[in-house]
């Protein structure tokens, strides 16, 4: 079957081997609807895939992502790959991985957690990848997948 065509990006990043489902949590962590530089966001959803059976695309114009959005991706999307596209073609491509420690950007889900008083950055450990699983470096709350997406 051949690929299926979505308009093509100058420059910026097309997110790949996304869960199917999982495209619009991508955009949505990654504020790309609020985008600053007024650069267009492409979602593809269900695409063909040999790896995946189906999955998700998202193509956004003229950014490129810090490791930081590299880790959210990872934690919504563990499968995805990343493109770094300039001047149309392909000149990075990265699995996506889901880190050790997890620093920033993730809150607690126990409300009386420290971090929700003082001004310290957050921090958990992961303690599984499938499923995934993570706990808390203050208060040892420990949070599964659901959790950890509506808390990112
Ligand atoms: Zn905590």
């Amino acid at each position: 079957m051949p690929e299926l065509k979505v308009s093509a990006i100058r420059e910026g990043t097309v997110i790949d081997h996304i869960p199917a489902g999982k495209g619009l949590k991508v955009i949505e962590i990654l504020k790309l609807g609020k985008l600053s530089n007024g650069g267009a966001v492409l979602l593809a959803i269900n695409v063909p895939s040999k790896k995946l059976g189906r999955k998700d695309i998202v193509k956004v114009e003229g950014k490129f992502l810090s490791e930081e959005e590299v880790n959210k991706i990872a934690l919504v999307a563990p499968t995805a790959t990343v493109n770094i596209i300039r001047d149309y073609e392909v000149v990075e491509k990265f699995k996506v991985e889901i880190p050790d420690v997890i620093e920033g950007i993730l809150r607690c889900a126990n409300p009386n957690c420290i971090t929700h008083y003082e001004y310290v950055t957050t921090k958990f450990y992961v303690i599984s990848r499938e499923p995934l699983k993570v706990r808390c470096h203050y208060c040892e709350r420990t949070m599964e997948e659901e959790e950890i997406l509506a808390n990112l």
